[in-house]
């Protein structure tokens, strides 16, 4: 079983126009192409191409033999790129419709900025309880520490719906925003307030946050993590990275589940295909075992199976 925790789907009117420069220049400066080239080659096919509608996406789950993924928009609009043509509530519509129409494949999640205070709780609650939205994605590099006390009616609803609430935590992005915010230690403030609530550390930290992000689940029972952009580690230090998987799995949890339970697989589809194609990434997860022993790492089949989709469907509920 393969489950996918992470994936968007994307058209022009989910952001700004200034959200679009941002990500062509941002791109542009990290692989040296010149800015026209990123936003004709790579920013306009994502703004423009029904390929990343849920039609050409479920086509590639099809394909890769994925048998569910979540999507969601992402809530930039109280970000210096500002707000999108269409309202937080009309993004987030959409993609629930478009989940809708592939219920048995796709699961979506509401993308909110808790500092929309009522009105983000409202469209929470329509979100889960009218559009069959199954959690909550935010982005606190677009300018909120997670902790903040204002932000607990909004914790409370996700705890009153039963949903999960995804939050980003890496440093790694081409926009303008700061990665101060996504440290996950202020998640883990949010978890000890509200035991209750499942709390998806979303990237697992990135790079520089990985052993944070262990150390916090080893200690809260309610809190889970997903290894979307880690393609970009697998592939550049594959050792490196599949040593500190080996002591992450074995590290002896406090409280709760094991960690071999708490990882689930994402890719972040379909930002990341510019690094690693979501079939590798795939396969590269399913030949975890062989590639370890290169190194004299050991890992169980049964472990692969977890990550790649028996721990999302039993935390996940899926
Ligand atoms: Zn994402």
């Amino acid at each position: 079983m393969i489950i996918n925790v992470h994936a968007h789907l994307d058209r022009k009117e989910l952001y700004s126009d200034k959200y679009w420069e941002q990500v062509a220049d941002g791109l542009a400066k990290r692989l040296s192409l010149s800015k026209e080239i990123t936003m004709e080659k790579i920013v306009k096919p994502f703004s423009t191409s029904k390929k990343y509608h849920a039609e050409g996406f479920v086509e590639v789950l099809d394909k890769l033999g994925v048998d569910k993924a979540i999507i969601t928009a992402m809530d930039f609009g109280l970000s210096i790129a500002g707000e999108p043509k269409w309202s937080i509530e009309e993004i987030n519509r959409w993609i629930a419709s478009q989940a809708e129409e592939y219920s048995d494949k796709l699961v979506a999640l509401c993308a909110a900025d808790p500092r929309r205070g009522d009105r983000a709780i409202k469209l929470l609650e329509k979100a889960v309880l009218e559009w069959d939205m199954k959690g909550v994605k935010m982005h606190p590099t677009t300018g909120f520490y997670p902790d903040n006390p204002e932000f607990f009616p909004f914790y409370e609803k996700c705890v009153e719906l039963d949903v999960p609430l995804h939050s980003h935590t890496a440093a790694l992005t081409p926009l303008l925003v700061e990665s101060k915010y996504a440290n996950p230690i202020y998640l883990d403030s949010v978890a000890v307030n509200f035991p209750e609530l499942k709390i998806i550390m979303i990237h697992f930290g990135g790079l520089s946050w990985t052993r944070k992000c262990t150390e916090i689940m080893c200690s809260r029972p309610n809190i889970y993590t997903e290894i979307s952009t880690h393609q970009i580690n697998a592939l550049t230090m594959p050792q490196q990275w599949l040593t500190n998987l080996r002591g992450f799995l074995d590290t002896p949890t406090m409280f709760g589940a094991p960690l071999s339970d708490k990882i689930m697989f994402g890719s972040d589809w379909p930002y990341l295909e510019y690094a690693m194609k979501e079939d590798v990434w795939i396969d590269w997860i399913k030949n975890i075992p062989e590639e370890g022993k290169k190194y004299g790492l050991k890992f169980e089949e049964r472990e692969i199976s977890k990550i790649l989709g028996v721990n999302a469907k039993k935390i996940l509920k899926l």
